[in-house]
């Protein structure tokens, strides 16, 4: 099995990551960056979506593992302490994984018709620089609501813990498949009217924006962020791909978030 460690640039990690290392070879697995069958993220969330992003183009052919070295840690499930216990579980590796789905970002652009297409593991967001966004919402093919306000937040489950979270989103148990759209700080009164709540749509339905002006977005797809050209719309869908996780232990989520956000414990 070929195996590649991809790590932050922290000195705890970095201390992490060469254990690691000399503990895969030593157990005699082949490094392979090029084309590794399992990809081992040492650090936080944002590693991991980083080394998903790395090795988006192949992740048919990849499943992750993460590591990590502090703070939380949703994408994570292996502490820094348990890396015989993580070497030992990879040689005994039977192919299994847990999937979960990806958010699949098509821009369509308004001077040459041209399109982008991007992957995100968390969320894409589109909002406006300066001024109000000011945006049509369409379900399917159906206009939803007229959007007025910051921007707006389409995650898929796994993100719901991340930016989605805090723009006031619902936490989604990541084996659902699931687009969730938040509002991110929408105007309402007598004259503008949205929703006001996040939704949740079927897995085949998509999410269309049409921003109703043509300058000063900002587009973010994970931690990429850009100021593109002339936007005539963004269509958001559950990708055809999904991401693979090996020796998972994700299957107290829940105990996950309580630990994160409420840490019953510590009161
Ligand atoms: P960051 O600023 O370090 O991330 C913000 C926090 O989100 C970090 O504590 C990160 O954990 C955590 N996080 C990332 N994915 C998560 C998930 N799926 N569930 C729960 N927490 C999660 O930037 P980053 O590490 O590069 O991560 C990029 C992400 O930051 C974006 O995808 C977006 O979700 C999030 N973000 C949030 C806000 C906001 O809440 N207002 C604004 C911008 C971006 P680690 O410390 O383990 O990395
Ligand atoms: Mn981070």
């Amino acid at each position: 099995m070929k195996v590649t460690i991809y790590a932050n640039s922290s000195s705890k990690t970095t201390q992490v990551a060469t254990e690691l290392h000399t503990k895969l070879v030593a157990a005699g697995f082949e490094i392979d960056d090029q084309h590794p069958d399992i990809v081992l993220s040492v650090g936080g969330d944002g590693t991991l979506l980083s080394a998903f992003h790395h090795y988006s183009h192949m992740v048919d052919q990849v499943r992750f593992v993460g590591v990590h070295t502090g703070h939380l840690g949703f994408y994570t499930d292996w502490r820094d302490y348990e890396i015989d216990q993580l070497v030992a579980g990879l040689q005994q590796d039977n192919g299994q994984s847990v999937t979960y789905p990806l958010l699949s970002v098509e821009i369509t652009y308004a001077d040459n018709g041209d399109t982008d297409t991007y992957l995100a593991l968390n969320e894409s967001t589109l909002k406006k620089l300066g001024s109000t966004m000011v945006a049509d919402v369409f379900i399917q093919d159906e206009l939803f609501e007229r959007f007025r306000g910051d921007g707006l937040c389409v995650s898929t489950p796994t993100g719901s813990t991340a930016y989605n979270k805090s723009v006031g989103g619902a936490v989604i148990h990541p084996r659902l498949d699931a687009l969730q759209m938040a509002e991110i700080a929408s105007i309402n009164n007598r004259v503008f009217r949205t929703l006001g709540s996040p939704v949740i749509v079927a897995p085949y339905e998509t999410i269309t924006i049409r921003p109703q002006q043509q300058s000063n977005f900002l587009f973010t797809a994970d931690q990429l962020n850009t100021q593109p050209r002339p936007i005539k719309q963004i269509c958001y869908s559950i990708a055809n791909r999904r991401i693979a996780f090996a020796q998972h232990r994700h299957n107290r989520f829940w105990k996950r978030v309580e630990t994160s956000f409420i840490g019953l414990d510590e009161q």
